[in-house]
């Protein structure tokens, strides 16, 4: 059997409007279709603030979500269909609140998931009653019923592919071939030992194709606010055209290095198993959108594709006489990081010193581990903050001689300083960080000149 899997972010499903367009959507799919969806946009926002807030009016609270989410069913639902989803939607609620009032669960260090995940609880649970009153048959899945396994520290988990594969396929595909459209909610799985696990912000696209990857997909989709992929991030330049085809690095580069379109970790299990992936918008479902798939040719005649920036990064400076010369203290170095849990966007060295850039949030634990290390070996430790990293990105970019210059005469252009440069580790991106306040005039500049102008 066909089988897609539709991925719908927090717009797509954010008001009455969006989730009628969205179940007409997924009717009008042919084969067997499993959704997966986000929270309603701005509802993980709230939950992390009402967590942030220690929870000081729980019944506030839980009457803001019941508010919002009874305002949407009141435009979708009435009579028999509306008391239904009350009832469903009250039993949801109860479990919310309880955790809001549980002390003792609060100190557990995986409820923090536990908390945040609510949204996609209850957006799963009002599309499948919609698609329902369609008169299809639909079934709410949260990820533990569905069967999506995950491991890793908290916030921060990896989809368990091999375990997720097994129960899926127990439990979703049957739906399928009944003719029942599964509604999973996106952004986290569970640990072994039953530990709700978030794959941090946006992770209901690396669900949906961590779910894609156990099921073995024909494809996935990505259901969003914009026409697909775009050549930059449209808030930042207005002038971004989509692009029709990419390949799985390009994609992954650029969703890794802050493409906010796609979580960074999405392209690793379409990957895999060579799996499609699609990017739509659901406001516009006729608009080809972007597919990201195995393409070994050029599939325009520019070099560069897309740009990309990730803000709120630092760099971390080591420096020790001779570095260079010995491996076992930049090993020391490399493993404190490793402890500290923290994400390396970028390396660059000397001889006497080594430079890391991470996000800021990574720089008081990395600088705690750092300073475990034997004082005779470091001289120093210096931190840059407000920096960005801009990466560029496009097809066999390094084959071709003379980008880099061409790349950072226009940097110059804009007065940017360049603080660090990371270029041959993937042939197709070209990464540097430039102070946070120059970023998107560095960003602007490269898509003028070489992807809307003439250069390159
Ligand atoms: P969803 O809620 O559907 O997951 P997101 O807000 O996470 O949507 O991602 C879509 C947004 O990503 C777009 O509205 C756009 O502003 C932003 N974005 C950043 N970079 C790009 C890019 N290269 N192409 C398309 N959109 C991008
Ligand atoms: N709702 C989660 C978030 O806002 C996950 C997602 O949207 O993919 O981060
Ligand atoms: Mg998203």
């Amino acid at each position: 059997m066909i089988v897609t899997i539709m991925k719908f972010g927090g717009t797509s499903v954010g008001s009455a409007e969006a989730l009628k367009r969205v179940a007409k959507i997924i009717i009008e799919k042919d084969g067997g279709k499993v959704v997966v969806v986000s929270a309603m946009s701005g509802i993980t926002n709230f939950l992390i603030g009402t967590m942030e807030n220690g929870f000081k009016d729980p019944e506030g609270a839980a009457k803001l979500f019941y508010d919002r989410h009874m305002d949407v069913a009141e435009k979708l639902f009435e009579g028999k269909a509306l008391e239904s989803y009350k009832k469903d939607l009250n039993e949801r609620l109860g479990l919310m609140k309880k955790l809001m009032l549980d002390g003792e669960a609060q100190k557990d260090p995986y409820f923090e998931d536990l908390f945040i995940s609510q949204g996609e609880r209850f957006s799963s649970l009002t599309l499948a009653h919609l698609i329902r009153t369609m008169g299809f048959e639909s079934v709410a899945l949260t990820s533990e019923e569905a069967g999506i396994f995950a491991e890793g520290r908290p916030l921060n988990g990896t989809a368990d592919l091999d375990k997720t594969s097994l129960k899926i396929n127990m439990v979703v595909k049957p739906m399928l071939q009944n003719g029942i459209i599964p509604v999973i909610s996106g952004y986290y799985g569970v640990t072994d030992n039953g530990k709700v696990l978030t794959f941090g912000r946006g992770g209901s696209d690396y669900a949906a194709a961590a779910i894609g990857n156990a099921m073995n997909a024909s494809s996935v989709e990505i259901w969003t606010d914009v026409n697909g992929f775009m050549s930059a991030d449209p808030r930042v330049v207005p002038n971004a055209k989509t692009i029709k085809e990419m390949n799985y690095s390009e994609a992954g580069e650029l969703a890794y290095f802050g493409a906010k379109v796609l979580h960074p970790r999405t392209i690793e299990p379409v990957r895999r198993k060579h799996i499609p992936l699609w990017i739509k918008n659901s406001y516009d479902p006729s608009n080809c959108g972007t597919v990201i798939h195995n393409l070994s040719r050029r599939s325009d005649n520019k070099l560069l594709k897309s740009v990309a920036m990730k803000v709120d990064l630092s760099i971390i400076t080591v420096s020790a006489a001779d570095i260079a010369y010995r491996p076992i203290i930049v090993a020391r170095i490399v493993e404190k990081l490793a402890d500290a849990g923290v994400a390396v966007y970028a390396i660059s060295t000397s001889l006497s010193t080594i430079a890391f850039l991470i996000h800021n949030l990574d720089v008081k634990q990395t600088l705690k581990n750092l300073n475990l290390l034997d004082s005779k070996d470091i001289e120093r430790i210096d931190v840059k903050s407000n920096v960005a990293l801009v990466c560029a990105v496009g097809d066999s970019l390094l084959s071709y001689q003379g980008f880099s210059g061409d790349v950072f005469g226009a940097v110059k252009e804009v007065g940017a300083n360049v603080e660090m440069i990371s270029e041959g580790a993937s042939d197709v991106s070209l990464n540097f960080v430039v102070p946070t306040d120059s970023v998107t005039d560095v960003v602007k500049v490269l898509h003028q000149k070489f992807i809307v102008g003439e250069g390159i």
